[in-house]
């Protein structure tokens, strides 16, 4: 069994000064969609996990 399900593409969350890497997609005010890590929603609807 594998610890880690990476499915991922390495993508890494969108806010400034963040390397997480990115975990949902929110529905920004500003910005549209962003893509962040789980730490940097600011509370912003998710639209979906990636
Ligand atoms: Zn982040």
């Amino acid at each position: 069994m594998s610890a880690q399900t990476d499915d991922g593409d390495g993508t890494t969350c969108g806010a400034l000064s963040c390397t997480n890497d990115a975990d949902v997609i929110i529905d920004h005010p500003k910005y549209g969609k962003r893509i962040v890590c789980n730490g940097c929603t600011g509370g912003y609807p998710v639209i979906r996990h990636v």
